[in-house]
């Protein structure tokens, strides 16, 4: 007997990548490159049936400013208080607090402060070796800055998942995983297949189940 289940449900987990506005098509590839189906997420009704969220970076200023004018910030706060969220660079300024010069305020679901474009202006971006052993792999990630943000205080309950030296610059609370640099710039896919393997499927048991008996 054909069930509902194995019936047509594609095995792969729908990730919502936010496009308002920033880099969100270079989201797009790394996670449809790390084996998820996407999805751009630009209306309420697109946060639907939603895996997860990825917050791509671009301008947290533009980003806020967007989901105030097309009235998106009520169910955009309520997907990422749902869904596991992974955010990098501007999207981490979003998931985080105490960000300034900002036209409305950050979510504040992971407790880190954040001070934006910490490492200076766009003509100071730079990639540099980041350690990330939860990411898996011996060798180090590069990591590409660009008018990044540093975390300046990291709450008791948040986990250090990437290290620029001494500096935490991946964040983890539970679902919701912050890094301040831009693993959709390179090709590799190790911080998107963690979170898909680490992250999605341990938080939503019931497409766990699914993708189980559609094998
Ligand atoms: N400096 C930008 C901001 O404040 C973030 C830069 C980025 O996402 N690469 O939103």
């Amino acid at each position: 007997m054909v069930t509902g289940v194995t019936a047509g449900v594609d095995p792969r987990p729908l990730v919502g990548v936010f496009a308002l506005q920033g880099d969100f098509a270079k989201h797009r590839e790394a996670w449809e490159r790390a084996g998820a189906r996407t999805r751009e997420v630009r209306s309420e009704a697109d946060f639907a049936g939603l895996d997860a969220l990825s917050l791509p970076g671009g301008e947290s200023t533009t980003m806020l400013r967007l989901l105030g004018v097309l009235k998106l910030r009520a169910p955009f706060e309520a997907a990422v208080a749902r869904l596991p969220v992974f955010a990098t660079c501007a999207g981490a300024i979003l998931l985080g607090k105490g960000a300034t010069h900002l036209p409305a305020s950050p979510l504040g679901v992971i407790d880190v402060d954040v001070l934006r474009n910490a490492y200076g202006r766009q003509i100071d971006s730079f990639e540099a070796p980041v350690d990330s052993p939860v990411f898996g792999g011996d060798a180090p990630l590069i990591g590409v800055f660009i008018r990044a943000p540093r975390f300046t205080r990291v709450g008791p309950g948040v986990e250090v998942i990437a290290r620029l030296g001494d500096e935490p610059v991946g964040v983890r609370d539970g679902r919701h995983v912050a890094l301040a640099f831009h693993p959709e710039l390179t090709d590799d896919a190790r911080p998107f297949r963690w979170f898909l393997a680490h992250v999605v499927a341990t938080a939503s048991p019931a497409r766990a189940q699914g993708r189980a008996a559609a094998r």
